[in-house]
């Protein structure tokens, strides 16, 4: 997904345009890597000091409600994405340490289906984490 194309989304759902909003996204979009909504509001303070930890996370719940940011948890915090825009059913690789995340295009559950004999699946959820090359080099060296 672009900036522009997480704007437009907002703008047909109905959401009137706010700056700080758009900020947000352009943030997101910049970083393209995993952020807690601690690092984004430290972010966004650079522009709008005044700006409360509520605010981001409202903003945060509505991306997230919109697709235009995935969610997920690690290292005892949540952390939020700008979506990868791969919009077939995928998993990731994430790095603890820049929060980066790599497309995984095969899904496991092919896999371990048949283990699961009888069982409904309605869905499931499927992470490996890790550090990228440049992070493990930096945390060995
Ligand atoms: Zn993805
Ligand atoms: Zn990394
Ligand atoms: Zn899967």
């Amino acid at each position: 997904m672009t900036k522009e194309e997480a704007l437009q989304r907002l703008e047909e759902a109905g959401y009137r345009h706010s700056r700080r909003r758009e900020r947000m996204v352009e943030i997101l979009a910049e970083e393209d890597r995993y952020l807690t909504a601690k690092e984004l509001w430290e972010k966004m303070q650079e522009i709008y000091p005044d700006l409360s930890a509520d605010t981001i996370y409202r903003n945060l719940g509505l991306l997230h409600e919109m697709g235009i940011v995935t969610m997920t948890e690690f290292q005892g915090e949540r952390r939020y994405r700008f979506h990868c825009g791969i919009d077939h059913h995928h998993h990731h690789f994430i790095c603890l340490g820049c929060g980066a995340s790599q497309e995984i295009l095969n899904c496991p559950l092919e896999v371990l289906q048949p283990q699961l004999k009888g069982a409904t699946i309605v869905g499931h959820r499927f992470e490996i984490f890790g550090y990228c090359p440049q992070c493990w080099k930096k945390g060995n060296s």
